[in-house]
């Protein structure tokens, strides 16, 4: 993988989730982002479905992009049968990172009604303890994505920096770490400290960037690009970089409005918006 500067920000450090970009296909997107010169493409695993993956990957190092992260396994709680089923899943979904040549596997770690959150956490772990010779095999790494605490009902127990940190010092391997999304984690007054001691735990493995509307719409796909809301980005950057993080910046917007849109101009948007608005 490629690393970057502390505070370096250049189309080749700047990587785009292909959900960005939901109407294109994965061959779209990557011959997209490379005309661009866009450096990175995290692939979510909708878009390969049908496809063959060690070929998707040579057509994402041949167009000169990294394929930065897979998205999304996890899911961790639940019924024993349906931790069962999900495991299985996340054994598959650490093959396809390898396939594709993405180095790590981005988890959205699950929350289950009825269940308690120090009970999910405690599945959450297991679950993921499970995963990681596996992971080590492959050579995938596997980074725990804390979620915006009005997810925690159904989609992650995990809603903060703490409580990433926490787990990865329970799980304590080194292929176990943290994506930080500014989306959700932007209004922590821990934040700083947090990100801080996930650096110096070596376990800052992803950062993905968006914005918070305050004329957010869904609460699911009415994401803002980078100056259309609230969140400071450029201090949140600031501080995973000085806490050594030297990787891709990833673009990750879910949006109907943006993907209404042309998708090439929106492209372009992106662009704008990460050099020069965060
Ligand atoms: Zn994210």
């Amino acid at each position: 993988m490629r690393t970057f500067d502390s505070g370096e920000k250049s189309l080749k450090r700047l990587a785009v989730h292909t959900i960005t970009t939901k109407p294109w296909s994965i061959h779209e997107a990557i011959q997209k982002y490379s005309a661009k010169g866009i450096g990175g493409i995290s692939v979510w695993r909708d878009t390969l479905e049908g496809e063959n993956l060690s070929v998707i990957g040579r057509e994402i190092t041949d167009a000169g992009l990294e394929a930065v992260a897979l998205v999304r396994g996890g899911f961790y709680t639940g019924t024993k049968e349906e931790r069962e089923k999900s495991h299985e899943d996340n054994l598959r979904a650490i093959d396809e990172a390898a396939s594709i040549g993405a180095p790590q596997v981005v988890l959205v770690c699950g929350s289950t009604p009825g269940i308690s959150i120090p009970d999910c956490l405690k599945q959450i772990e297991d679950g993921i303890g499970r995963t990681v010779e596996h992971a080590e095999a492959c050579g995938v790494k596997l980074s725990i994505e804390p979620l915006h605490p009005m997810y925690a009902d159904i989609r992650s127990a995990v809603s903060t920096m703490k409580a990433a940190n926490d787990l990865c010092d329970e799980i304590n391997s080194p292929v176990v770490g943290v994506a930080a999304d500014v989306y959700h984690i932007w209004w922590d007054p821990e934040l700083e400290k947090e990100i801080k001691r996930c650096g110096d735990a070596d376990r800052l493995f992803g950062y993905h960037i968006c914005d918070w509307k305050l004329d957010m719409e869904d609460m699911l796909q009415d994401r803002g690009l980078m100056g259309e809301g609230v969140i400071d980005v450029a201090s949140i950057t600031r501080m995973v970089d000085q806490a050594g993080f030297n990787g891709y910046q990833e673009v990750e917007v879910f949006s109907k409005k943006w993907w209404a849109a042309d998708q090439d101009l929106y492209l372009e948007a992106i662009i704008d918006a990460y050099l020069n608005k965060c």
